[in-house]
This record gives structure tokens, sequence and C-alpha cells, in this order.
């Protein structure tokens, strides 16, 4: 397709015109996401550069616009090219002032020099673009895509058209019979700069749905997970019990729940203030996260409870895990009392797989009967665990109630 001059200067006016104010709301809008902040940034310079080029393919190439133009254009690249990184959790080197200042310079010399140095110049910024977009590309491919993310893919996509159209351009400008004028200036076929700008909008839009998927997935993460401990909250735990009880139940496989309480807690709190009592709750909580599995699934239950449900694992199995907590907690020192140790009672008990009942009223029967075990282990001096089964006769079972001690005090040697 070849379109005339004046056509392509007004699309490159519309298409950056639009990208600037766009991306200048955006800088407001995308204030929750820092990646997010630095892409409209970006975008808002490279939009600024854009509509220079625009101008200068106006005024049939004028050195110093062209050369200051190419400047915020790689300096808007440069800038998304740092939001990815943030996106990523990268370190981000904390100095652009180099290659920022390098970029200027370059634009300086390309101005004040001859137009045949202006055309090296264009190659120079071309095959800088093109470093920069390949770079943004290789990053972005090595984030993770989430089921239903599509922000990463457009911003992909969108790069890829920028690095093949960039690659095109130094192509066209390495030739010895190019004209000073840009290469989307001459008079060469234009469909692949009509890309080039179709792609800008389309990383602007693939940006801003990555920085708002981020912010919508930080905001579900932090809505399941409790303030003080890190580990789920009771919403997330009950809604992880669901899903698992009926993966057991499918697959016919054992599930064993956990239910643990802090040793007469209040005492902490009342000698040592809450403060202290909280950091007490952490430290269990570390505990209990270092202690299990990676398919397990820990959460804080309420004030100084947790919870953990352990998947394909039987109640004798979920014994190990009971003892590795408490080993743990008692390692935990207390404050306000020289030599004192925290500790924990812990209720175990296993899923029954019934057949008709609903996962809900399993879940609290599961957690019930670990309840129960919780209640007797304090009844019988606390710090320890106790598997509710050898509590209650199996139901439907004419077996005796299993031979084998109550209490399960974990102390012995080799626990
Ligand atoms: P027991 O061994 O029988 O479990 O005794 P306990 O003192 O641990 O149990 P009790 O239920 O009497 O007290 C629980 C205490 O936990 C009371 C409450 O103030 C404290 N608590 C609950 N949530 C938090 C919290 O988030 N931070 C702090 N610091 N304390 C909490
Ligand atoms: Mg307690
Ligand atoms: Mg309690």
């Amino acid at each position: 397709m070849q379109l005339g001059q004046q056509s392509i200067v007004v699309v490159m006016v519309v298409v950056f015109a639009s990208s600037l104010l766009i991306s200048a709301g955006l800088l407001l809008g995308l204030r929750a996401s820092a990646a997010g902040r630095l892409w409209a940034a970006g975008h808002l310079l490279l939009s600024a550069g854009g509509l220079g080029f625009a101008a200068n393919a106006a005024a049939a190439g004028k050195p110093a616009f062209a050369a200051l133009a190419a400047g915020l254009y790689a300096l808007g690249k440069l800038i998304i090219y740092r939001g990815v990184r943030v996106h990523q959790g990268l370190p981000v080197r904390a100095r652009m002032r180099g290659p920022v200042s390098a970029v200027f310079a370059f634009a300086a010399i390309a101005a004040l020099t001859s137009p045949e140095a202006l055309v090296r110049a264009q190659q120079g910024f071309c095959a800088l673009f093109a470093v920069l977009s390949a770079m943004t590309l290789l990053l972005l491919a090595r984030g993770r895509l989430g089921r239903s993310e599509i922000g990463l893919p457009l911003a992909m996509l969108a790069c890829a058209v920028q690095l093949a159209v960039q690659l095109y351009g130094i192509a066209i400008s390495s030739d010895p019979a190019a004209s000073v004028a840009p290469f989307y200036a001459a008079g060469v076929d234009r469909s692949l700069v009509l890309a080039s700008l179709v792609a800008v909008l389309l990383g602007l839009f693939g940006y801003t749905v990555m920085a708002l998927e981020q912010v919508i997935a930080n905001k579900e993460h932090g809505a399941r997970i409790d303030g003080l401990t890190g580990l789920l909250n009771r919403a997330a735990l009950d809604e992880s019990a669901a899903t698992l009880i009926s993966s057991a139940l499918r697959h016919r496989q054992a599930l064993t729940c956990l239910v643990i309480d802090v040793d007469h807690f209040k005492q902490v709190n009342d000698l040592s203030g809450h403060r202290a009592g909280d950091a007490v709750l952490q430290a269990i909580a570390e505990a209990l996260d270092n202690s299990r599995r990676a398919s397990d699934v820990a959460g804080r239950y309420g004030g100084e409870e947790f919870c953990v449900l352990c998947p394909h694992t039987d109640e004798q199995q979920a014994t190990a895990l009971a003892r590795r907590i408490l080993r743990k907690v008692r390692a935990i020192p207390l404050p306000g009392a020289a030599g004192a140790f925290a500790s924990v009672s812990i209720g175990i008990a296993q899923l029954r797989q019934e057949s008709g009942a609903d996962t809900h009223s399993l879940w609290m029967q599961l957690f019930g009967h670990a309840d129960c075990a919780l209640y007797e282990a304090k009844r019988q001096g606390r710090d320890r665990y106790l598997v509710a089964s050898t509590l209650m006769p199996e139901s439907g079972s004419e077996a005796e109630p299993a031979a084998m001690p109550v209490a399960m005090v974990a102390d012995q040697p080799g626990t």
C-alpha cells in the first residue's frame, strides 16, 4: 500500500497524540502499580517523540527535530523496559543517567553535524530502538502467563512488530542511496510503518492490561492472606478445604486436618502486651509454614488458632507433621519470662469418606473432630497432639476403639 506523505503524517499525529493523552491519563489511573506508572511515563515520552517524528516528516527533515524526537522515543522505550523489570520483580539499576545522557548526547551530535551524519544517526537510533525492543521482548518472554491473562501476549506481539519494523528501518537506512529523510518519510512501502503505529497503541493497551491484571491479582491475594502472619485467612482456608475435600472424595484419597491452638497465650499478652503477643504468633506461624509440605495448606483460623490441611495424608502420617510443629514451637522463646518457651496443642482428624454429604458439612465435621481432639489435648495437659479417631469409634464400624494411648505426648526421645 502506498500512502502519500501527508496521509502518513496525519496518521502519525493522530496515533501519537492519542497515545500521549491516554498515557497522561494512565499516569494517574495506574498509580497503584509501580510498573504501570513506568509504562505510562514511557509511553508518554515515546508518544512525544513520535509527534516529533511526525513534525519532522511534515517539515521534510529538520535534523534537530529528528534527533530530539529520537532521543525522547529511546528514553520512553528505556522506561518501558524498566517497567517490565519492576513488573517481574527483577532488580532495577537505580541509575538511568548513563544511558539517558548517552541517548541525548547522540541526538545532539546528530543534530549539529551534517545531513550524512544524520543518516548514520538514524541507523544508530534504529539499532538502539531494535536493541531495546529485543531486550524488552526477551524479558516479557520470561514472564509467567496466568490462565486468563491477555496483557502479556498483547505486549509481546506489539514488541515483536516494533522490532520487525526497526530491523526494517536499519536495512532501509543502510542503503547508501538513502535519503536524509527518516525511513518512514522516504518513498518506501509504508505498510510496515502503519503496523508500527498500530503496535504502539497495542503495546500501550497490552501494558495497561498487564498493570491492571497485576493490581487485581494483588488485591485478590491480599483478600486471601492473614495480615499478621502471612498465612491464609479463614475465608481462604474454607475455600481451600472445599476444593481439597472434593478432590479427596473424587480420588478416594486421604485428607487430614490439624487444628493447632497456642497454649496459655492470654498470659503472653497479659505479661508482655499485645505487640509481643503478635510477634509470638508470627514466629509460630513461621514454624507451621516451615514444617508443612508444599502441598499442605496452612492458615490462621482466628485468634491464636491455626489449621493445616494435608492432602494424600492419613492421620498416622500427619502425626509426623504434628511432632515437627511441636518441636519447632518449643524453640520459640516467650517474651518477658526468661527460659520460657511457646507451646501448642494439636488435634488431628482424618476426613471420613461419607457419600451423600456435601463438602461444607464434611469440612465442618472434619474441623469439629480435630477441634474435639485439640480440646482433649488441652485437657490432658497441653503441648501435645491427639488423634481424633482414638477418641471415638469409626462410624458404622463394629470394631472396638483402637487400643492405643489416647494422648500422644511428643517429647519422647526421637520425636
Ligand atoms: P489455652 O491454652 O487454653 O488455649 O489458653 P489461652 O490463653 O491460649 O486461650 P484463651 O482463649 O483464654 O486466650 C486466647 C488469647 O489470644 C486471648 C486473645 O487476647 C489472644 N489473641 C487472639 N488474637 C490475637 C492477636 O491477633 N494478637 C494477640 N496478641 N493476641 C491475640
Ligand atoms: Mg490458646
Ligand atoms: Mg484459642
